[in-house]
């Protein structure tokens, strides 16, 4: 059996190669490549799919952290508070924003962010935003986070980047002041190249990324507001994410199934395989836990399973030079030597799910 890939995107396109065709064609044809008919449409529909006011496409993820986070600290001083485990993109974006960061450490069950940690925080440093990300596809624990941040007064963005449509009364990017999304080719909704987007219930913070995101300004040459820049978003893609948005619950639901084949095969091996279970997850990757991560990995390859970490060097580890204070973060530290992501995309076969499976279960239990 050929090895079985973290992910093939050729094999998303294929499928729905028609429509997609069709979509670009429409688009060339337009005469139209940036800010028209099919960005305006695509704002539209997203925002109605996640039940917000206000969405503004933006050129990327990272960009749509940073100018959520200009827009909403616009008159706060203070530091950036987020966690180390979720790739450092925060950190990135509040560099660009120009805010130093202060991370917070995760819960063992979940790896997002600890309400009693984030309260810790903001007791003790002035914070301008909280940056929550819903890691791996699951909604964090709103329900506690958001109460803390009320609490101090700080308000939230909610990185939404591996977590499309996740939710269960409300949606993933509604609960805070504003969410980011990326459509990175890899996430959940992803388009074919770069692209991102900022959502928001609030009108002056939809009217502040919306003229950050196109140099500050207000109108045509009139620059209205410092710290803008070019972060367009464009016509092909936003046509290609139309075609895909109606697509997207169902194929949330196809990585909920292949997580809950691997936890059930895994039961009782050396890996522990954490579960996606419900409309709050949306399954973006597939990470498992295991104390013999190099033997589990190296067992896997010879079966042609392909495997990655999603993240092997904390944030607060890695060479960023703005970090505030470094706090401990002891989940967060040993969970990073335990993680692994296994293959989870719509388009796996049940075949490959079943050989990922029989490979887990053959890895014998924590006593063999
Ligand atoms: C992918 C990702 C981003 C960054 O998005 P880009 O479009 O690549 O800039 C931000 N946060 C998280 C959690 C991500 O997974």
């Amino acid at each position: 059996m050929p090895t079985i890939p973290m992910n093939d995107l050729r094999r998303q396109y294929l499928a729905e190669r028609e429509a997609i065709d069709e979509a670009i064609a429409d688009v060339l044809q337009s005469g139209w490549f940036v800010h028209g008919p099919q960005h305006a449409a695509f704002e539209a529909e997203f925002r109605q799919y996640l039940g917000v006011e206000h969405c503004i496409a933006v050129a990327n993820g990272t960009d749509a952290l940073q100018l959520a986070m200009q827009a909403v600290a616009a008159d706060r001083p203070g530091l950036v508070v987020t966690t180390a485990n979720a790739g450092g993109y925060t950190a990135i974006a509040a560099r660009a924003a120009n805010r130093r960061v202060c991370f917070v450490d995760v819960e063992a069950d979940t790896l997002c962010m600890s309400a009693s940690d984030l309260e810790s925080v903001l007791s003790t440093h002035e914070t301008a935003a909280v940056v929550v990300t819903h890691l791996y596809g699951r909604l964090a624990d709103m329900e506690n986070l958001m109460p803390v941040c009320e609490k101090y007064g700080v308000p939230v963005i909610e990185d939404c980047a591996q977590s499309h449509g996740a939710g269960r009364d409300q949606r993933a990017g509604s609960y805070g002041a504003a969410g980011t999304f990326s459509f990175y080719p890899t996430k959940n909704l992803g388009a074919l190249g770069d692209g991102g987007a900022v959502v928001t219930n609030d009108r002056e913070t939809a009217d502040r990324v919306a003229g950050l995101r196109q140099y500050g300004w207000s109108g045509k040459y009139q620059v209205a507001m410092s710290g803008g820049r070019n972060s367009r978003f464009d016509e092909l893609q936003a046509a290609v994410l139309r075609t895909r948005l109606p697509l997207l619950d169902t194929r949330n639901q196809r990585r909920r199934e292949i997580v809950a084949r691997y936890v059930a095969a895994a039961r009782g091996s050396r890996v522990r395989v954490l579960a996606a279970e419900g409309p709050g997850h949306v399954a973006h990757l597939a990470v498992a836990l295991t104390d013999r991560r190099e033997d589990v990995r190296e067992q896997l390859a010879v079966s042609g399973i392909a495997t990655d970490i999603h993240y092997p060097v904390p944030d607060h580890e890695q060479n960023f030079d703005f970090v505030a204070s470094i706090r401990p973060l002891p989940v967060t530290e040993a969970v990073s030597r335990q993680i692994f992501s296994l293959p989870c995309f719509p388009e796996l076969t049940d075949s490959e799910v079943l050989h990922v499976c029989a490979a887990l279960t053959d890895l014998g239990s924590e006593r063999t």
